[in-house]
């Protein structure tokens, strides 16, 4: 049984894409951590990248080109300041040379040294080979797969297999959701209480809340950054950034001075439904430009949707209920973490295989979920709202304009977001045992639509919005 820690479904990364941006860095990172392990690094002379199928197709918008490089240069996606990242490249460009894991200099010449491959490999559409020349003439090759929301496998999944046994004292395994009501109602637990056991079995409670709070400032900390920039998203669609505006309207002549005055400068404003509307959708779109620009977020699940939980969750906070506080963020960050592993263990958390359903769809579903929690919903009715959500996602296909993660992604996350609080609101309205669809039977519909959508929907930029509007348009 795949048993997932949710810090594997909310990691701090890089925008724009955690498929196409995150999953190639840490691939690269890997790589050379395999090189050193067996002791070919120093033998390095030359390297070349290979990026096929989705990710050549939309990887030059998703910025995967650059991805590569940040990881071969050994930088880390969650620490490295997000300034430096342009110029890093800019020298990498001018320079043609890139420092191998910042110790080894080698010639590289980015539009020669890495090449976009529009055939697909057979594991999975984002592949991703690492070859490497050493000083003896001969050469060594590796594949990766950035399989949606940051994570990266190899073919044999010799990782992943670990990774399952590292996992097997989860005191609460858990593949579906019919599990985890059942230990809910056995133990008498609510879901966060359940998912926090199981993290207790790999870290203490004091690092789980640290993790927790460092996931929750980078949330905060893109909601209040995009709130607060104005100008064009970079990519050449000329897309404004609205969040700015927005919130300039709604938060009025109110001051403060960093992000948490913030919270409260909101609490105190006009809050009637259609300024609750604006707001929840002025924080999504905060965080995804952030995202589209190649800021700091938290992938949840992934970075095309890293706005939806944000929103809901800041909702509950400034909205809903005024002394919300971290008890209140654990137990959302957790529920909406096993919400989202879920749907990775039964279907898919990636556009590349399943289209928005798995981005969007899945995002909302997670925060539809965790938001009926502190709202006092049962287990049951978290579960609901998180199968309402999904419902009416289901078949959303993934069609970025020009291959950025702008058009229609930016706007979808406010959708998705509002959408949530809406199944939230009518799980708590209902009695689950009238409820007539599982949210198990939800996710193997999601897989079922997934597998029969077709490639040119899946992050590929080949059909729907991404041929009915081409960069010359915007
Ligand atoms: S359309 Fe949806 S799945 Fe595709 S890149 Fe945008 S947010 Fe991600």
């Amino acid at each position: 049984m795949e048993s997932i820690s949710i810090f594997d479904m909310l990691k701090i990364g890089v925008g724009p894409s955690s498929s196409h941006t995150l999953g190639p860095w840490r691939a690269a990172v890997r790589w050379i951590e395999n090189l050193k392990k067996e002791g070919d690094f120093d033998k390095v002379e030359l390297v070349w990248v290979h990026l096929y199928g989705s990710l050549a197709l939309t990887g030059k918008g998703h910025a995967s080109d650059i991805a590569v490089m940040m990881g071969l240069q050994g930088t880390d996606p969650v620490t490295f300041p997000i300034d430096e990242i342009q110029p890093t490249i800019d020298k990498i460009t001018s320079e043609n040379t890139l420092l191998l894991d910042f110790e080894k200099e080698i010639s590289f010449t980015p539009s020669e040294n890495i090449q976009f491959d529009r055939t697909f490999l057979e594991f999975h559409p984002n592949g991703i080979t690492f070859t490497a020349l050493f000083e003896d003439g001969s050469k060594k090759t590796e594949s990766y797969y950035s399989i949606g929301g940051g994570f990266v496998v190899q073919e044999e999944r010799k990782r992943a297999k670990k990774k399952i046994e590292r996992f097997s004292s989860f005191p609460f395994p858990i593949q579906k959701a019919t599990q985890l009501l059942e230990y809910c109602q056995k133990e008498q637990k609510s879901i966060s209480e359940i998912v926090l056991q199981n993290e207790l079995s790999l870290r203490t409670e004091t690092e789980i809340k640290e993790k927790l709070k460092s996931i929750w400032n980078v949330m905060l900390d893109s909601m209040y950054s995009g709130c607060h920039t104005e100008g064009v998203l970079p990519g050449g669609l000329n897309v404004i950034r609205r969040a700015y505006g927005t919130h300039k309207k709604l938060i009025g002549e109110t001051s403060y001075t960093h992000s948490y005055e913030w919270i409260k400068a909101i609490r105190g404003t006009k809050v009637k439904f259609r300024q609750i509307l604006k707001w929840v959708s002025c924080f999504a779109l905060a965080v995804n430009e952030v995202n589209a620009s190649l800021g700091r977020v938290v992938t949840a699940p992934t970075n095309g949707s890293a706005g939806v939980i944000p929103a809901v969750l800041m909702y509950y906070l400034v909205i809903e209920n005024h002394d919300g506080n971290y008890e209140d963020i654990n137990k959302f960050l957790l529920t909406s973490g096993e919400i989202g592993s879920l749907f990775k263990k039964g279907a898919t958390i990636s556009a590349a295989m399943g289209g928005c359903q798995a981005e969007i769809g899945v995002s909302s579903a997670m925060a539809a979920g965790a938001l009926t929690e502190l709202m006092g919903g049962s287990p049951e009715q978290v579960l609901m709202a998180a199968e309402i959500a999904m419902e009416h996602h289901l078949g959303l296909t993934c069609d970025p304009i020009a291959g950025l993660v702008q058009i229609p992604c930016i706007e979808r996350n406010a959708m998705g977001a509002i959408k949530a609080i809406n199944a939230c609101e009518m799980a708590l309205d209902r009695d689950p045992l009238d409820a007539k669809i599982p949210l198990d039977k939800v996710i193997a519909t999601m897989w079922e639509t997934a597998k029969d959508m077709a490639t040119k929907y899946k992050e590929t930029s080949e059909g729907g919005l991404a041929v009915q509007v081409s960069l010359s348009d915007c």
